[in-house]
């Protein structure tokens, strides 16, 4: 089979991604084969290829927004036969008994494992995902534009249940990536108003055109106060910036699983309980949730294709912003 497979990470200039022809890979009794057909393009590739995160070994195939077709199922595996459409989120495995897990926090969980990280993931004609790491999606969604829902989607979902923004609120998007234009369109189902941050012209209009009330850059002048801000760049100063727009007792997110520094800021700036908080992976529930929720609304986000040999390029499309809405990598 063709993957792109990273031995070593590198700067995403220097395509550290390399095609090789691989053996299929073949499951144990709770694993399923998938023939995959189509694989999102992550923010989070992005940090594991350049090194900003480090996976437990290389090489390691990325890819964690994953559609394809079961093609052999394991002994163990009940509940899907061969041929099912399923898709193959980050998270890829919690162990249900540490102290996390009991509470419902499995996306913390102590022996947690995630796809295209500690295991292969998408970037590849077939791969191999547990059980408990796959959902069924309907026959009737476009698999190209629903890929990115599995973690721009999920990802954001969970951050925006964690700024605690509710119906006739205000909340912020401090850049305007794939994960933001799902949520954007997440809250303006949920009525709630939504102002972008961004230094992208072209990602403000499109915010816009979307149904954001506001589109500005941070420092820019704002006469409202926001109740919850979720921050997607992975810069430190976006942080502190943010805290300047929120309201009394709102929240600033981060949703990224990698930030610049953060620098120090006068605590003027948090008091009157305004709080900051980081999101982290996300629960079986929440992929659930945002898969019934982008089937309901729907959710369409903008997609940008490439074929898998270009998936350097797709990575480097996304860090220079150079795409609107998600990356989506054409595999079957
Ligand atoms: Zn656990
Ligand atoms: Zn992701």
């Amino acid at each position: 089979m063709r993957a792109m497979v990273l031995d070593k990470p590198a700067p995403i200039e220097n395509s550290p991604l390399v095609s090789k022809d691989l053996k299929i890979p073949e499951p144990l009794e709770d694993e399923v084969l998938i023939k995959v057909l189509v694989c999102g393009v992550c923010h989070t590739d992005l940090h594991i290829v350049e090194g900003d995160i480090i996976p437990p070994r290389y090489p390691i195939i990325p890819g964690h927004q994953v559609i394809g077709k079961i093609e052999e199922l394991g002994k163990k595996v009940e509940g899907f036969k061969k041929g099912d459409l399923v898709g193959v989120p980050w998270l890829h495995y919690n162990c249900g008994r540490c102290k996390y897990c009991k509470k419902g926090l499995s996306n913390l969980c102590e022996n947690i494992a995630f796809t295209g990280f500690h295991v292969n993931g998408g970037y590849a004609e077939y791969m191999i995902a547990k059980k408990t790491a796959i959902y069924k999606i309907p026959e009737t969604v476009d698999i190209k534009s629903f890929a990115p829902i599995l973690c721009g989607g999920v990802i954001g979902y969970r951050a925006l249940k964690l700024t605690g923004a509710e119906e006739g609120q205000k909340l912020g998007l401090v850049g305007f990536g794939s994960s933001a234009h799902i949520v954007l369109q997440i809250a303006l189902y949920k009525k709630i108003e939504v102002y972008v941050f961004s230094r992208s012209e072209t990602h403000r209009k499109k915010a816009l055109e979307m149904g954001a009330k506001w589109a500005g850059k941070l420092g820019d002048e704002l006469k409202e106060k926001l109740d919850g801000i979720i921050v997607f760049a992975p810069v430190g100063e976006a942080l502190v910036e943010s805290l300047k727009y929120i309201d009394k007792g709102g929240t600033v997110v981060s949703a990224g699983i990698h930030m610049t520094d953060i620098p120090s800021f006068p605590y003027s700036l948090l008091y009157e309980e305004r709080s900051i908080k980081s999101t982290a992976n996300s629960t079986r529930d929440d992929v659930e949730e945002t898969i019934k929720l982008a089937i309901e609304i729907p959710i369409i986000p903008l997609v940008t294709d490439y074929p898998l040999e270009l998936a350097n390029r797709a990575l480097d499309d996304i860090k220079h912003s150079k795409i609107d809405g998600s990356a989506v990598l054409i595999i079957g």
